[in-house]
């Protein structure tokens, strides 16, 4: 795809040696890879990435996937894939090791944009603001379809700690739902179809988030309430049904012992 026939002007444009260096070197690895990468099918996009606060159970829980892109100021993206979870690693600690695996070269400026079915837990995001912190060259904008235990007091200070210089937090709506499909998916060259009542269910959610983090007043949020509080309990059931806790549950305990040391 445009990787391909971009990739030397943007190499050109990021090395001034003529000898590989550790970057070119992950870069022409990378592009490898970008090759071959593995997208997903669409029934595991619909399924995973689905913001139905309820899902069908054949396919097992709903689990972390997140799907990002290594962007220049220009918007040429550099490199793109995906990770999920692994049984004892969240997919933004293998996504936090990619990144720094990749060398990259801290004067210039990196964009990353990553879509991820659940919000991240309060562990994760404590991990992804100290490793921007660390990486000023970088900014990260995370689009998530759904929030990870959004009515726990910890998960809501998590999410809350994102708010910091270079980095965003959103929900995906229809558009971002479009880009991960273009992207990510083995589409078959099909144009992204929005399933029912996407845009509803994306609005609720960013309304929660935005009031999670500070930004909606209370007043534009009472006709939600009600609904909120049913909604809520559907989440509990379903998120408690389709999670991993025994990937997520140390984590948290670590990260409230944190807190509260
Ligand atoms: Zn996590």
């Amino acid at each position: 795809m445009s990787l391909v026939s971009n990739r030397r002007p943007v190499l050109d444009g990021l090395f001034s040696s003529c000898h590989p260096t550790p970057l070119e070197d992950s870069l022409t690895s990378m592009q490898r890879q970008r090759n071959t990468m593995n997208l997903l099918t669409e029934s595991t996009f619909c399924y995973q990435f689905g913001n139905q606060h309820k899902v069908k159970e054949p396919n097992g829980r709903r689990k972390t996937y997140l799907c990002y892109q290594l962007k220049l100021p220009d918007g040429q993206t550099l490199h793109k894939d995906y990770i999920k979870n692994k049984k004892k690693q969240h997919a933004e600690i293998c996504f936090i090791d990619k990144i720094n695996s990749l060398n990259l070269d801290k004067t210039k400026r990196y964009d990353i944009i990553c879509f991820i079915t659940w919000s991240p837990c309060p562990f994760c995001a404590k991990e992804l603001v100290a490793f921007i912190k660390d990486c000023p060259h970088l900014s990260l904008e995370i689009f998530a379809s759904r929030l990870y235990f959004h009515w726990i007091w910890g998960y809501q200070v998590g999410l809350q700690s994102l708010r910091q210089p270079n980095i965003q937090v959103s929900v995906m709506r229809e558009k971002e739902f479009a880009d991960c499909w273009e992207n990510f998916v083995d589409n078959q060259g099909k144009d992204f179809k929005p399933w029912e009542k996407l845009t509803q269910y994306s609005t609720r959610i960013r309304l929660r988030l935005e009031r999670i983090l500070g930004k909606t007043h209370r007043t534009h949020l009472a006709s939600e309430q009600s609904s909120e509080c049913i909604q809520d309990e559907n989440d509990c059931v379903d998120a408690i049904r389709n999670l991993n806790l025994d990937a997520h549950h140390p984590h948290y305990e670590e990260w409230t012992q944190d807190a509260c040391s």
